[in-house]
């Protein structure tokens, strides 16, 4: 469920109380038992121990830990895994799969109720995240490159936004956000996109994720931010799980159908079949 503005919400919140710290125990709970990708939990704990974090990153929806000794801890929350920073005596949070003690007195907490989220470690942070698409908001992504991404793909749209190889960040939420603010349907081939559509679609997903990061994400079920605080981009959504309700451009009534499998939310007139 965390998209890019939640996970990039996550990684501001948490860089200025995590940069400088040492990693000075850590321990993963016994029912965790996939948590940890590659490597046993034991063998994670041993190579995290003494470890100064010394920045955080984000890359589509992966979190990355920039520790001493060129080793880097990346973390993907998937539905429902949340990071939170408490005092170490801070009373307990529910679902914890892991706890990474600093040397300050705090400790960051992995929370996940479905236990889909994975903790990785790799020398190289691209062994995980080097196959991911372009990043929406970064300086070299423009209308050319989003052509380039997605003008050759046959799926419909809302399928190869959903695509991290194609285009890294957007789930289910801004990926609706960002084709309703475009006036495209969900449905249309990506490849059939004229020149103009796609770059409405280009200044639309921009918008869509920067207006979302200054809500501070959306809490629709379980994301919260690094100190355990819901966003507000929920409230601010436009078709997002608003079936049956009037848009607020036309008065239409917003409809719900499946994209490759995925619940998709669109308005009938202002996103027209074409
Ligand atoms: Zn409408």
């Amino acid at each position: 469920m965390p998209e890019l503005p939640e996970v990039e919400t996550i990684r501001c919140d948490l860089e200025p109380r995590l940069r400088s710290r040492t990693i000075t125990a850590v321990r993963i709970t016994p029912d965790a038992v996939s948590l940890v990708d590659g490597v046993s939990p034991a063998e994670f704990a041993r190579r995290l121990k003494g470890r100064r974090i010394e920045t955080l990153s984000r890359r589509g929806k992966y979190l990355i830990l920039h520790l001493s000794r060129d080793l880097h801890l990346i973390v993907h929350l998937r539905m429902t895994g949340a990071l939170l920073h408490r005092d170490a005596a801070a009373p307990a949070d529910r679902y914890v799969r892991a706890v990474l003690s600093l040397d300050d007195g705090t400790e960051l907490r992995f929370a996940d109720l479905r236990k889909l989220g994975r903790l990785r470690l790799a020398a190289d942070p691209d062994e995980v995240v080097g196959r991911l698409g372009p990043e929406p908001l970064g300086a070299r992504f423009t209308a050319a490159v989003l052509q380039e991404a997605i003008g050759k793909r046959r799926a419909p749209i809302k399928a190869v936004l959903l695509d991290q190889r194609a285009l890294a960040g957007l789930g289910n939420i801004y990926a609706d956000e960002a084709l309703f603010a475009a006036r495209i349907h969900p449905q249309r081939r990506a490849d059939t996109l004229s020149e103009a559509e796609n770059r409405r679609l280009h200044r639309s997903i921009r918008r869509v994720l920067r207006d979302a990061l200054d809500n501070r994400g959306a809490s629709f079920r379980d994301y919260v931010d690094g100190g355990g605080r819901e966003g507000r981009h929920q409230f601010h959504v436009k078709v997002f799980r608003r079936t049956g309700q009037p848009c607020y451009v036309c008065g239409a009534e917003i409809e719900r159908t499946k994209v490759g499998g995925r619940s998709t939310h669109f308005c009938p007139r202002c996103q027209p079949q074409g």
